[in-house]
């Protein structure tokens, strides 16, 4: 009797503990593409896993080609979260082979623009096999209509990713199921309160036209009502040509932009030469937090750091 008992012990903990491992197998392998949409995801995920960034900050999306160990990354996961095609060219092939559950937040954005043209507008390129694929694509499924890619600028759209990303981790992952939908109904909430404070830092700064070197900014100026007056595609890893930086700095002269607004990787000095000769402030716009650490956090410092940079230039304080 005793030792039936014992046996009997033995074999309902060793139900626990197989209960307990098949739990812990069942949460997926996420791996993410660019740091503010890893946030997001994090933030979806917080306290059941922490997904991998493929990333590294400061790296442009544009430019960027896969090493093998990201390729490892995209080829283990479970799923893998993306804007899609048109910002993340250099991971396409290998997610389309992988096993991972694809998941383009760009589908779930419902306010798409196209990218501008014409004016001041530079083609969103950026000067090699790895830019921005301009006329859609054939697994693309919105057809021919060029869409601009930098949606996370906006935290209403941030808001539409969070209910992409919590359903595709809900559908893989019944077990953490309640736990994702009180995450994400909470960053949904944190994110409403962002848009109001964006909005309130920027009310007054509607005014005073800027131009940007790469034209990520469109979802957030229209958010904020702010007067992007023009892009002008610099490769950071290549000085422009004297003849180009006289035509640039022509440019930036004619618009009377109040701001010219760089990116972290440029240098000052180029920024410098640029705006010799003009009215206009420099400024830095981060569209990518590359000096955020990564996690939660991330996309709330990206977004409030490039508010209040763009408040600090914009704004009528000398
Ligand atoms: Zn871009």
């Amino acid at each position: 009797m005793p030792t039936n008992f014992t046996n009997v012990m033995k074999l309902s903990l060793l139900a626990v503990a197989f209960l307990l491992s098949a739990q812990v197998c069942a949460q997926p392998k996420v791996a993410v593409s660019i740091m503010p949409v890893h946030s997001l995801v994090a933030g979806v995920m917080d306290g059941v896993a922490t997904p991998d960034l493929l990333l590294p900050g400061g790296a442009s999306p544009h430019t960027f080609t896969l090493r093998p160990s990201d390729a490892k990354m995209i080829s283990q996961a479970d799923i893998v979260f993306w804007v899609g095609p048109t910002l993340e060219g250099f991971m396409k092939k290998t997610l389309a082979a992988s096993k991972a559950k694809s998941v383009a937040l760009i589908d779930s954005v419902g306010a798409r623009l196209p990218p501008r043209e014409g004016g001041v507008w530079d083609e969103h390129e950026h000067g090699d096999d790895h830019g921005h694929d301009h006329h859609g694509d054939h697994d693309d499924d919105h057809g021919h209509a060029a869409v601009d890619p930098h949606i996370w600028l906006d935290p209403v759209n941030a808001q539409a990713m969070v209910g992409a990303i919590e359903k595709a981790l809900v559908e893989a992952d019944a077990v953490h199921a309640a736990r994702y939908q009180r995450n994400a109904a909470a960053l949904r909430e944190k994110l409403q309160a962002l848009d109001k404070e964006l909005a309130a830092l920027l009310a007054h700064d509607g005014k005073a036209s800027f131009i940007v070197f790469h034209d990520a900014f469109q979802y957030f100026e229209k958010r904020y009502g702010l007067s992007g007056a023009g892009s002008i595609t610099v490769n950071p890893e290549q000085k422009p040509s004297a003849k180009r930086l006289v035509a640039l700095r022509e440019r930036v002269q004619k618009s009377n932009a109040r701001c010219v607004f760089a990116e972290p990787q440029f240098n000052d000095g180029l920024l410098n030469s640029l705006i010799e000769g003009s009215q206009a402030k420099r400024g830095t716009l981060d569209p990518l937090g590359t000096r955020e650490q990564p996690g939660k956090d991330a996309y709330f410092l990206t977004m409030r750091h490039l508010a209040q940079a763009a408040h600090l230039c914009l704004s009528d304080q000398p």
